[in-house]
């Protein structure tokens, strides 16, 4: 297929020892990073946690304080930005408006002389199925059209290393529910590295192969999405990346098979395998989805963890699922996100309830929520 020919493997790229400092603040204080050749990297975190900065130092906008930065095994650090194999699509298209769509893709090319240019744009066109739209102008596409044009003209100038900066930002969400399948389909066709920022938890985890989750200029967790999901490290990661029910408490016990931790004058258990520390006070929590509600006591069983009676204070459906805060003293507001199968709310507000979860599913934190 032609567009096979026309890609080239991405390069893989490596952060070491990188600091930044811009004057009289510490953007980034030790960071060590390395992303492999062809995979699709999400950098995830919330404004002002560094993200931004470390695509500017990859791309050679600003220069690290300390540090080295290789692609595909050749140290960059000192290569002036236009002499990086890398490219970026920045949330903002900037298009050429009295420009084509093929001129605009064609137009890197044809400065620095490369050969069949408009034959190459064509080819970049083709792969974000842009191609029969070549000869409008930018005013005259959708904003997600253009972003396509936007991606299409970074690829084309085949580089090793594609930066996105947000650059679903702009667009509605069904849009950029849309384009992050389509970006990650192009991303496997072309077999480039892309290093992709956002805070958009969703989206990082829809979109990459590998997470990493960024917080204050460091990395907290690095890993498959399902992986970050399912064993967050940190206070910062669980709730972050989705939402968690956290409970902070002494250990009570521990067994080959399970850690316990008083909550409330309750036992919490996790399996000692998902623990990360196993003496003092440590914090373990449950994804809300692997909560279930009880209108009545449930009948004690030694896989699974029961708290309440408490109370149902809220009560919001959503279709396909509806989400429950329950109140249990001591153990303090629980979330449950409970799959509707059968005809709407199983409890009321105000209706006396317990709730219980599988061991296996909590996970347990290296800090504390308290
Ligand atoms: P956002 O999602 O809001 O873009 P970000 O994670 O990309 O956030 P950065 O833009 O990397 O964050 O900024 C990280 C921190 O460094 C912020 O606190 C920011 O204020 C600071 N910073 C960035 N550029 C400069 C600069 N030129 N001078 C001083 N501080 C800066």
């Amino acid at each position: 297929m032609a567009v096979r020919e026309f890609a080239e493997r991405g390069a893989d790229l490596q952060l070491v020892g990188i600091q930044k400092r811009f004057p009289g603040f510490t953007a980034i204080e030790e960071l060590d990073l390395t992303i492999p050749a062809g995979s699709f990297f999400a950098l995830l975190g919330p404004s002002g946690c560094g993200k931004t900065t470390t695509l500017r130092l990859v791309a050679g906008l600003e220069e690290p304080t300390r540090g080295r930065i290789l692609i595909g095994g050749t140290d960059v650090t000192a290569t002036k930005a236009h002499e990086r194999p890398v490219n970026t699509v920045f949330q903002s298209y900037a298009l050429f408006p009295h420009m084509t769509i093929i001129e605009n893709v064609a137009f890197g090319l044809k400065r620095r002389r490369i050969s069949d240019a408009v034959g190459r744009a064509h080819e970049a066109l083709k792969l974000v199925e842009l191609d029969h739209l070549a000869q409008r102008r930018p005013q005259q596409l959708s904003g997600g059209q253009q972003q396509r044009v936007a991606l299409a003209r970074a690829i084309v100038n085949r580089p090793a290393l594609l930066l996105l900066d947000e650059p679903l930002g702009a667009l509605d969400l069904k849009l950029r529910r849309q384009m992050q399948l389509e970006l990650k389909s192009i991303q496997e066709e072309v077999g480039l590295t892309f290093l992709h920022v956002t805070h958009d938890q969703e989206e990082a985890m829809t979109m990459a192969d590998t997470v990493a989750v960024m917080n204050q200029g460091a990395i907290e967790q690095m890993g498959a999405p399902e992986e970050l999901y399912d064993l967050p490290r940190t206070v910062f990661v669980a709730n972050f990346l989705g939402q968690s029910n956290l409970f902070t408490g002494p250990v009570a016990g521990t067994t080959a098979e399970a850690i316990s931790i008083d909550v409330a004058g309750t036992p919490v258990r996790i399996p000692t395998a998902r623990a990360r520390r196993h003496q003092g006070t440590v914090t373990v929590g449950v994804r809300p989805e692997k909560v279930a509600l009880h209108e009545t006591e449930p009948a004690a069983a030694s896989d699974r963890n029961v708290l309440g009676p408490g109370r149902v204070i809220d009560v919001s459906f959503s279709g396909v699922s509806t989400q429950y805060l329950v109140d249990v003293p001591g153990a303090g507001t629980l979330l449950v996100f409970a799959q509707n199968i059968g005809h709407g709310p199983a409890a009321a507000v105000g209706a006396e309830a317990w709730v219980s979860w599988h061991v296996e599913h909590g996970f347990g934190l290296a800090d504390d929520a308290s």
